[in-house]
């Protein structure tokens, strides 16, 4: 019963419990500060948990997710490869969606094994090019903007997740306002980038909240690996139906017309106890 006094405790603002049972959850209305009839009922017969109330963040991959930049990225990443000579494959372009320009210089200079090429040219010139290639050319995904404000409104706090540098989210910046964000994890500020935990991990630890209290929303298979990983519950916004997208808890394949509503019903749906 500690959960359940926690739960109540915990709802007197909320004036609803979340419960899961037979595997599905379900917000259940408390009407008046006694227990509901219904409430009554539902606790009489088999209830696996009681969540506590859903203390939502919702923490936002940049390029492919907010930012419609992923394709002129891949194409920076096309042309770098024939600037050293090779001609890459449709495959190994997209395998560097998501990846960092030190984790796609890495792939460059191994395709090129056996001719002396400087790994740390090869990224400096790749985020110079990509940064250039960028210029212009940086806007929102459409419902993005739109979603991020219902977010704020709501009160829902809000972190940039990216595995690019922080050179390039302030250039992405100079273009689109990321003020509602109350934190930025960029590649500069951990150790390990997507697809490890740490990113997300960082940035539900800033906020106070448990991985499972958040919402991550990735377009790439790193990203959602990492937020996976980290335990959040892992929204992919991608439209092309990748197979790997199995894996996340809900697949959306764009942004155009969601909101925070709809941000707290995927949370709601996905509850699970947290992590002690
Ligand atoms: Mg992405």
């Amino acid at each position: 019963m500690g959960n359940l006094t926690q739960a109540f405790t915990a709802s007197s603002y909320a004036r609803s419990v979340l419960l899961t049972r037979g595997g599905r959850n379900e917000r259940v209305n408390i009407a008046s500060p006694a227990l509901s009839a219904e409430l009554i009922d539902i606790l009489s017969t088999a209830v696996d948990h009681v969540l506590a109330p859903t203390r939502l963040a919702v923490l936002c991959d940049m390029d492919g997710t907010l930012l419609d930049t992923e394709a002129t990225w891949l194409d920076t990443v096309r042309a770098t490869f024939a600037a050293v000579g090779i001609t890459a494959s449709a495959e190994l372009v997209a395998s560097l969606e998501g990846a960092t320009t030190e984790q796609a210089s890495a792939r460059i200079v191994a395709e090129l094994s056996g001719t002396p090429v400087d790994h740390e040219t090869v990224a400096a010139q790749l985020e110079a090019q990509s940064l250039a290639a960028m210029e212009g050319n940086i806007r929102w995904c459409p419902g993005a903007e739109e979603l991020l404000r219902s977010l704020d409104a709501a009160g829902v706090p809000l972190v940039l997740v990216t595995s690019s540098s922080r050179r390039w989210v302030e250039a992405a910046a100079r273009h689109v306002d990321f003020s509602l964000f109350m934190h930025t994890i960029s590649a500069d500020d951990v150790t390990h980038t997507k697809p490890d935990p740490e990113p997300y991990l960082r940035a539900a630890a800033l906020l106070g909240r448990a991985p499972e209290e958040c919402v991550v929303l990735e377009d790439s298979e790193v990203g959602l690996r990492a937020a996976l990983a980290a335990g959040c519950t892992s929204v992919l916004v991608r439209a092309d139906g990748a197979s790997w997208g199995a894996h996340a808890h809900e697949l959306v394949p764009g942004l155009r017309g969601t909101d925070a509503a709809w941000v707290r019903a995927v949370a709601e749906r996905h509850a699970r106890p947290l992590t002690p």
